[in-house]
């Protein structure tokens, strides 16, 4: 037989694998990356099964052009997840396998250079002392092997191939127990950094986990400084103890703070398992750098893969631990293309493969604390902070309306307890924070005298000032213009910046804490690649009086000298449409909160509100996570909203609203001719928020049910009828959204 049909996965919206002939010769086998025409294009997808015979014609089947032997097949196991991915987020298998891919290996060109650069090896000290007793005794190719390594300096890969098929993945083993050295990667000398005792709390977390075996949820509940990230090391290093060539996939939320994750780990494990066994994934990296890690990761050689959301689609063939630091963190969503919750799939990875799953936070999202109420979570709780006398820091609340009627205007929004509690820190050399979250100078610019406000005119939004850029930037859509020098439609040049942001914050602070060194850190200032690690670094060398930023300078940073946080314009979270924005709200208090105080200097909060006495402040006064998120519980249990609901979204797109409602109810009747699974609740088409970004026009329509089951099946058996609704730019469909 001169030919076989391969089904192959592409980057395509139709939910259907795309047969192929092709050549045998090109040996092609599931998992494999191969070239095809597709239309008038040549594209690249991915093989999920090879076959005898195809049910196309044969005068419409094309050939395969070329198939990439210079990566190994991905896994079964991986093919299953996108499967599951791709079911679960409404989506086609290709569109889930492809994007999650490095570039390079959607490249054909590039293949060739992908292949694994020849290694060299030598035997260790360690090894030839050990080497020859561990082996079994008639085990005569290993024992070849020994021999080899034993009598020259060194082996090369190819050598060591001829000699025993399978020498390159017993080498590997070696290199893992410490018997065999790369020389082209030796491994580093570094004595491992010292490993600090746990305290009673951690030691009891550490060893449940580690006693775990098969799928094990558990949800780490440590307060701000209980030393989370000890406890995950502590895990890593008892699996590699007992499997050194298993892997793990540890996720922080943010690439800012994949540095200091990558610090700690690679001084735990370096000198451990060599320097290659820590690697990054995140969407920040260049791609040869991102191909390399995800090529490390898939050969096996990376141990520890760290990275955002996106490294929890890598491939991992030796996977045996899942950590998802800051698990409630909203970044684990993507918001865009697959619209999937890189933690609901690291769960469901460790349940694949039946291994422990770490969930670690401060203030866990309300559908885990839920799960871990309802048992499907295993519970381990750090009630206090790590470091011997860091206490939690103090809150307190500053009543913006008790200050006024007192005649203590605040200046700019910045009231006179906060500047006074700030200068003090600067005085006795300590480090402040002050945290809001809106970036740029003023949200809107405004007329006094006609009342014009500056608009975005492609959105239906206002404009943001940006003073030093001296900008009116859109934060929808990315229009800019020229900050105007007269209202243009009165001619009045006096016009004022209203309301505040982290620029604004930055300019005032200067001008009323003399002296002190001010540094912002937002999305603006962090533009340039690299530029927040230095201005992290330059907080953490001290080198900063009083630190301003957004949601950035709240999560997960172990700053160790600052001792006063200030939190600025918070109430509007306390009044939103959006049923999450105070567990949002909660989460991000607690979390800024938690950079006080956390190595031994005494902690201040200090929370201006209008509000002082909402049960949200109160609980985070009280530092009662357990208290907020259990009544906050009760109330979606009584509103019937997740996670005692499961939703999906249908969002369309047009030119007009009236265009994008038109597809919504047509997608309704199309839905109610189909008819819904029982308990399936579909609401009416409603405008979004912001109904206009880049001059299209948004609306959304909510399905919803008690079953998930029954959610899903509705979604696919709608889906057909949605691709032939016509009238929309584009729709999307969004499982669990976080936005609604
Ligand atoms: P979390 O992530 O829980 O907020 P971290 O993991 O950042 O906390 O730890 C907070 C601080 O406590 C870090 O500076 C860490 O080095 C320190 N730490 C953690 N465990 C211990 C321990 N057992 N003994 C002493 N210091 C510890
Ligand atoms: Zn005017
Ligand atoms: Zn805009």
């Amino acid at each position: 037989m001169n030919e076989v049909f391969v089904r192959i996965a592409l980057d395509h919206p139709l939910p259907t694998l795309f047969d192929y002939r092709c050549d045998p010769a090109l040996a092609p086998e599931p998992g494999m990356l191969a070239s095809v025409p597709f239309g008038k294009r040549q594209v690249v997808g991915l093989i999920w099964e090879v076959a005898a015979t195809s049910e196309v014609p044969a005068d419409r089947l094309r050939d395969v052009r070329a198939v990439c032997h210079a990566v190994a097949p991905l896994a079964g196991e991986w093919l299953e997840l996108v499967t599951f991915a791709a079911d679960y987020y409404q989506r086609s298998p290709g569109e889930v396998a492809l994007p999650a891919l490095p570039q390079a290996l959607r490249e054909p060109a590039r293949w060739s250079r992908l292949e694994e650069p020849p290694r060299t090896f030598r035997l260790t000290d360690e090894g030839r002392t050990a080497l020859p007793d561990a082996l079994p005794p008639r085990a005569s190719a290993l024992r070849r092997l020994a021999a080899a390594l034993a009598e020259r300096a060194a082996l090369d890969a190819a050598d060591a191939r001829a000699i025993n098929a399978k020498a390159l993945s017993v080498l590997s083993e070696w290199v893992a127990s410490g018997w065999v050295e790369t020389i082209d990667r030796p491994s580093a000398s570094a004595l491992p950094a010292g490993r600090p005792v746990l305290t009673d709390e951690q030691a009891q977390a550490y060893e449940t986990i580690r006693a775990a075996r098969g799928f094990a949820p558990f949800l780490l509940h440590g307060v701000t400084g209980s030393g989370k990230t000890e406890v995950y090391l502590h895990a890593l290093d008892a699996l590699f103890t007992e499997r050194p060539d298993a892997q793990a996939l540890v996720l922080v939320p943010e690439i800012n703070l994949t540095p200091q994750f990558e610090a700690a780990f690679r001084a735990r494990f370096a000198a451990l398992h060599g320097p290659a066994s820590v690697v990054t994934l995140h969407s920040g990296m260049a791609d040869g750098e991102r191909a390399r890690s995800w090529l490390a990761a898939h050969r096996g050689h990376a141990r520890i893969v760290l990275g955002t959301r996106l490294a929890v689609l890598a491939s991992l063939p030796r996977l045996a631990l899942v950590v998802v630091d800051e698990e409630h963190d909203p970044a684990y969503k993507q918001q865009e293309g697959l619209r999937y919750s890189a933690r609901d799939l690291a769960v469901w990875r460790a349940k694949q493969l039946s291994i422990p799953v770490v969930l670690g936070s401060a203030t866990p999202s309300l559908e885990s604390w839920w799960h871990a109420g309802q048992g499907r979570y295993r519970r381990l709780t750090l009630a206090r902070r790590a470091v011997a006398d860091a206490a939690l820091p103090a809150v307190r609340m500053i009543d913006l309306e008790d200050e006024r009627r007192r005649g203590r205007a605040s200046v700019d929004g910045l009231s006179g307890p906060l500047v006074g509690a700030l200068k003090a820190r600067v005085e006795r050399g300590e480090q402040s924070l002050v945290f809001l979250n809106r970036r740029g100078y003023a949200p809107v610019l405004a007329c006094d005298a006609c009342g014009w406000v500056a608009g975005c005119p492609r959105c239906s939004a206002y404009v943001v000032l940006h003073k030093p850029e001296s900008a009116m930037r859109c934060h929808h859509c990315g229009w800019e213009t020229r900050i105007p020098r007269a209202c243009p439609d009165c001619g009045n040049v006096d016009l004022a910046p209203l309301g505040r942001g982290t620029q604004r914050v930055e300019e005032t602070l200067a001008a009323l804490v003399p002296g002190a060194r001010v540094l912002r850190i937002d999305a603006d200032s962090t533009r340039r690649k690299g530029s927040a690690q230095a201005l992290f670094s330059d907080v953490h060398a001290g080198e900063v009086d009083i630190l301003v930023g957004t949601q950035m300078i709240a999560k997960g940073h172990d700053f160790r000298r600052v001792s006063l946080v200030g939190v600025l314009n918070a109430d509007a979270a306390l009044f939103s449409h959006d049923f999450r924005a105070g567990e949002r709200l909660f989460a991000q208090l607690m979390q800024v909160s938690g950079r006080a105080g956390r190595a031994g200097l005494p902690g201040e909060v200090l929370v201006q509100t209008r509000y002082p006495r909402h049960a949200l402040y109160q609980a985070l006064s009280r530092h009662d996570y357990v208290g907020f998120a259990d009544a906050t519980l009760g109330e979606r249990r009584d509103a019937r909203l997740p996670p005692f609901v499961y939703q999906a979204l249908l969002r369309a797109e047009a030119r007009t609203l009236e265009g994008a409602l038109a597809f919504l109810q047509q997608a309704c009747v199309a839905l109610a001719e189909i008819g819904t699974a029982d308990r399936v609740t579909v609401y009416d088409p409603v405008p979004m928020t912001i109904v206009k970004v880049a001059n299209v026009h948004r609306a959304q329509l909510l399905v919803e049910s008690g079953s998930r089951a029954a959610l899903l099946a509705t979604l696919r058996a709608w889906q057909p009828a949605l691709r032939a609704t016509k009238g929309a730019l584009r729709w999307s469909l969004e499982v669990d959204p976080l936005d609604i």
